[in-house]
């Protein structure tokens, strides 16, 4: 790898600045709802911690806009981190200052301190260098673990690079070497499943996976679009109208190389988006004006299903259906079993696929769970992520010297 590691470095009396990804979802209480990325985090953290680092994390929650939002505090994150740690985790109610400072000072080799949520500061997502190098005052050492959040070009993912020797944590470690593991050199076939809502969402993703993959399966509100832009009426399916051009010329470059995207052959319509409508299955060819797809149908299942069975990498990103609304969640399930029980190596990246391979207690049968949304189908697209990019030019200005 081109990157340096946090197994580099002498990290024991050390203070390590380790930029984890807490954002996790909270529900009305301010309890944290899912605690997989809490988890993912625990590897880098132990590691330092059995080292004798002093271990500062900083994160971000929620979209607080640079002010300081109340429910967007990291104390539930520090609880489950505490509890998942058995230890003590202390936590400033400033990211950046005196208080901060101090908590540093008092800390002991082997001990553990968050900061607050860092999108508190106006200077983090404008990657300030004034807030950026105000950080790295912190520590003598700097981590990036967060994945999810390498997309983002901020303060704590990469400015903070600039001003301290820089490596990346275990967690960040393992998704690179698997996201591109899976892209460089796959073993074939190698099968895409893209649902979802947007195409527009997408489309780098798809323009890559036509010349990579051999097989991209599609589904979603998604497919209704490249449905619409191969002549069918939708009836009222949520179509991106906007993006008919786009999806016509993807669908063309697909058939130039000489691969289809695969889309749905029947879908589950309904009259009213809701929790059990009355619903019954159409034909691609024949949804009437007034119903709506909301999950791909029976043969499609029959079809992509049939395809997993070959596949020797599978990766996904995007419900193929409503999951949200019962029983609109089976296609999704349907298929969602089938990668689980494929014999290929599974990749599942996206918030909403995730929670709903969850949900359907399959997550434990799936290769690799990506802790990345946004991040995940950017590196999927090819190009380099701002937090990895940081990394890559601290190693080579320390190569220089
Ligand atoms: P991910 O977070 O996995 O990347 P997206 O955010 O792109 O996925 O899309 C998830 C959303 O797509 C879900 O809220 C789901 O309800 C919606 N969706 C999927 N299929 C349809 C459909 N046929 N019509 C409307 N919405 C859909
Ligand atoms: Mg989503």
């Amino acid at each position: 790898m081109e990157l340096a590691s946090i197994r580099d470095f002498s990290v024991q009396g050390k203070r390590v600045l380790v930029r984890v990804d807490l954002n996790v979802p909270l529900d009305e209480q301010g309890e944290v709802r899912d605690g997989t990325r809490i988890k993912a985090s625990l590897p880098t953290i132990r590691y330092l911690l059995e080292r004798g680092a002093k271990v500062i994390l900083v994160s971000h929650l929620g979209r607080p806009k640079g002010k300081v939002k109340e429910e967007l505090r990291l104390d539930s994150g520090a609880q489950r981190l505490s509890y998942f740690l058995k230890k003590k985790v202390h936590k400033t109610t400033q990211v950046v200052g005196e208080e901060v400072h101090k908590a540093v000072e008092q800390l002991s080799p082997g001990e553990l301190l968050l900061l607050e949520n860092v999108r508190f500061e106006p200077g983090e997502e404008k990657n300030d260098p004034r807030f950026a190098r105000e950080l790295a005052s912190l520590a003598d050492l700097y981590i990036n673990d967060a994945f999810g959040t390498a997309h983002r070009a901020h303060a704590s993912t990469v400015g903070v690079a600039e001003f301290l020797p820089a490596a990346c944590g275990l967690l960040m470690e393992k998704e690179i070497n698997i996201l591109a593991g899976c892209l460089e050199l796959p073993q074939r076939p190698l099968l895409t499943i893209l649902g979802g809502a947007k195409v527009s969402d997408k489309i780098g993703v798809i323009k890559r996976f036509i010349g990579l993959a051999d097989y991209i399966l599609i589904g979603g509100a998604m497919a209704n679009t490249f449905l619409k832009a191969k002549g069918f009426e939708l009836g009222d399916s949520l179509v991106e109208e906007d993006k008919l051009k786009e999806a016509r010329t993807l669908l063309e470059q697909a058939q130039r190389k000489g691969k289809d995207l695969i889309l749905p052959q029947d879908l589950v319509v309904v009259k009213e988006l809701k929790e059990g409508a009355f619903s019954k299955i159409n034909a691609i060819e024949a949804v009437e004006p007034g119903w709506k797809a909301v999950d791909i149908g029976p043969q499609t299942i029959e079809k992509f299903t049939r395809l997993l069975r070959e596949a020797k990498v599978i990766l996904w990103n995007g419900p193929l259906g409503v999951f949200e609304l019962p029983p609109f969640h089976r296609g999704t399930e349907a298929v969602a079993r089938a990668v689980a029980q494929a014999q290929g190596y599974t990749v599942i990246g996206g918030g909403d696929i995730v929670a709903a391979v969850e949900q359907f207690g399959l997550a434990s049968a799936i290769d690799h769970i990506s802790t990345g949304g946004g991040a995940t189908l950017e590196f999927w697209e090819g190009k380099e992520l701002p937090g990895i990019a940081a990394l890559r030019r601290s190693k080579e200005k320390k190569e220089e010297r």
